[in-house]
């Protein structure tokens, strides 16, 4: 199969698994070459497959040389249809653990259901006997409640007033304005629901229980805050709140384990592109134009740079810094106030036509064709590949 990119509105319905595994590839070569991290020897990634997880996932294999567990929900390839990308991703960090002596187990399964907890514990029993390192990194637009199956669908929406924003449309490539209806107070208990931190504690609660959770262990909830021109739709909107919730699950979390000496985290990283954050309104504007300021200013990141930080500076040390909500901050260089008045300067200036010269839309466009495994070079993309690629 010859495959090309299928681009619908924010989502590639596609992947190249070529494609894929060198994207993969690429991260674990950034961790090797950074060099190792004494850190955990056994850790469970739930949302291991794309984005924060996957970088994560690289990061305690290749860096601390990690036995890793993961949890996804991916969709399998067919002769006619293509694989989801965090399958081949997934398929490829398992082909280079291997080739690398790397112990790597993943379940794709529904990760918010109790069948899911109980095969990951069953494996961590039979082949690890307990993590030292949980990281939770799920992004997902819905939650099945465990126990009643009732259905729960975030949503990305301002609370109080209407707002009126810019936004960038990526189909019809137009600056134009938005107007977005607020959230009720169903929006906002669906989308903490769905993205808060209860399913972590059930995790962990799970965990504990099944007796698989190490002493000293650690655990960290991902977040973004943003500033004031992400916070309407963002850090003040129902996902905002979600976040939040996050932040009492992580205190609970420190609260009901301290006998394990257990250290739970909520870390904030800073905005990139993955298929979470491509489906934000006004966030591929938003990265576009701070992406051009990170790179005029030389201290652009992505998702790899950002979490090989996190846990060589941050996640792994004893007393790490924290912020006024105990959370880790991977953030600050895009949320300070330099930076974020010169992507304010663009933002007030941005227009369709000058949008290719404020903004680096090229640089977002290539990250996003880079998630599905396009746009990476030396991969030939006119051969015929195999979608038919798994793992064991
Ligand atoms: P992503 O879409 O790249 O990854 C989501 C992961 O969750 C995938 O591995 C997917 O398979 C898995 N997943 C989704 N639903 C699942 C389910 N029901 N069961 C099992 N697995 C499931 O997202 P991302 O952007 O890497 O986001 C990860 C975390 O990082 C989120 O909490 C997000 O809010 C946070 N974060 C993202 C950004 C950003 O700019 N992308 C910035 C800061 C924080």
């Amino acid at each position: 199969m010859v495959i090309k990119p299928k681009i619908r509105g924010f989502i590639c319905t596609n992947a190249h698994p070529v494609g894929c595994e060198a994207s993969v590839q690429e991260q674990i070569e950034f961790v090797k070459k950074k060099g190792p991290i004494d850190g955990p020897k056994n850790v469970l990634v739930i949302g291991c497959s794309t984005g924060y997880g996957l970088a994560s996932r690289i990061t305690a294999a290749f860096g601390s040389g990690a036995k890793t567990l993961g949890v996804c929900f991916e969709k399998e390839p067919s002769e006619k249809k293509t694989a989801t990308a965090g399958w081949y991703n997934t398929a490829a960090f398992h082909k280079a653990a291997k080739a690398n002596d790397l112990y790597s187990k993943t379940i794709n399964g529904d990760a918010f259901s109790h069948e899911c907890k109980q095969q990951v514990i069953d494996l961590i029993k039979s082949d690890l006997g307990s993590v030292d390192l949980v990281i939770y990194s799920l992004a997902s637009p819905r939650r099945v409640d465990p126990d009643d199956g009732t259905v729960y669908n975030s949503s990305l929406k301002p609370i109080g007033n209407t707002y009126t924003t810019k936004t960038f449309d990526t189909s019809k490539k137009l600056v134009h304005d938005v107007t977005l209806e607020p959230a009720n107070q169903d929006d906002i208990d669906n989308t903490i629901k769905v993205m808060g931190g209860e399913d972590w504690e059930l995790w962990m609660k799970a965990l504990n229980e099944a007796g698989v959770l190490a002493e000293n262990c650690r655990t960290t909830a991902y977040t973004y805050i943003g500033k004031e021109l992400t916070w309407p739709i963002y850090g003040h909107a129902t996902i905002g709140k979600a976040k939040e919730d996050l932040d009492r699950a992580a205190s609970a979390l420190n609260h009901s384990y301290s006998d394990l000496n257990l250290k739970a985290y909520v870390s904030s990283l800073k905005a990139v592109v993955t298929q979470a954050s491509s489906a934000i309104p006004v966030m591929p504007l938003y990265i576009s134009l701070m992406y051009q300021v990170m790179k005029d200013e030389g201290c652009h990141e992505g998702v790899i740079e950002q979490i090989y930080g996190l846990f060589n500076d941050l996640l792994l040390a004893d007393n790490p810094p924290v912020d006024e909500a105990k959370r880790l901050r991977m953030d600050t260089v895009e949320t300070n106030d330099e930076i974020q008045s010169k992507i304010k300067q663009k933002w007030e200036l941005v227009t369709t036509e000058n949008f290719d010269e404020l903004g680096d839309y090229a640089g977002y466009h290539l990250d996003f064709l880079r998630l599905f495994g396009f746009g990476i070079d030396n991969v030939d993309y006119d051969a015929d590949v195999d979608p038919m690629v798994g793992w064991s």
